[in-house]
């Protein structure tokens, strides 16, 4: 019997303290560049060495879920949240690998910050193994590594086909051409810390949250 191609779906991993349109814009055009049927938005649970999202997992959450209810493209994962212990990527992406099987394809998106420092993250090595990469255009960032290992790496899974990432479950790179969208969580904490509106940086229904909860304040 042979297994007919699935539609492509993709994890999109992050602290989202909070969740903004610099997360969603680029995604919601890489969704139509490559055809993504799915993206499931996983809210990360931050180790305790690591600086501390200043929403709590659950407002983090909580935000994520509004700021997407209307939008059919987007789905949330919270098994990373509901575990006590922090998990790495590469152990999620293996348990998702395990519920899909081996044949149907599966993607995880990051920004170009985050592709440049992949040689920093536990078991990167592996990540091709479970699922392609695909890659949003960040302001400030480009898709080029100082390491000449890292570039050789890139270029050897590469991909400038998008059509491919449907047609292979795994293993393949692919830098997309998505807005560059010049917003960071950084940024926008600094400014409801100073009272700065950010209207147009997050969803209305995420900035309604921020206030009643009166997170960011300090
Ligand atoms: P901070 O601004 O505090 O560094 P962040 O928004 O970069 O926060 P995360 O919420 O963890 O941090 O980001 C999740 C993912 O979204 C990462 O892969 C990151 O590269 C990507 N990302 C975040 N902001 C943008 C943006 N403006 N454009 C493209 N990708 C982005």
């Amino acid at each position: 019997m042979t297994c007919k191609p699935q539609g492509l779906q993709a994890l999109f991993g992050g602290t989202f303290d909070p969740i903004h349109y610099g997360h969603l814009r680029p995604v919601e055009a890489l969704a139509k560049q490559v055809g993504l049927q799915r993206v499931i938005l996983l809210p990360n649970h931050v180790p305790p060495h690591r600086p501390q999202p200043q929403a709590s997992p659950m407002q983090r959450l909580e935000m994520v879920q509004l700021a997407v209810q209307n939008n059919p493209l987007f789905t949330v994962d919270t098994r990373e949240l509901q575990k006590s212990t922090p998990s790495y990527t590469l152990e999620t992406l293996s348990e998702l690998r395990e519920e899909l099987g081996s044949t149907q394809p599966l993607a995880f998106i990051i920004g170009q910050d985050s592709l440049l420092s992949i040689n920093t993250w536990y078991g990167w090595e592996q990540l091709l193994e479970k699922c392609h990469l695909l890659v949003c255009a960040r302001p400030g960032y480009s898709t080029h590594f100082s390491n000449p290992q890292m570039q050789l790496w890139l270029s050897q899974h590469q991909t400038d086909n998008p059509r491919q990432l449907s047609l292979q479950a795994k293993g393949l790179i692919f830098i997309a051409d998505t807005p560059l969208v010049n917003i960071s969580a950084t940024e926008i904490r600094q400014k409801l810390s100073s009272g700065d509106s950010c209207n147009d940086l997050i969803p209305h229904a995420v900035l309604e949250y921020i206030q009643a909860h009166h997170l960011y304040q300090e």
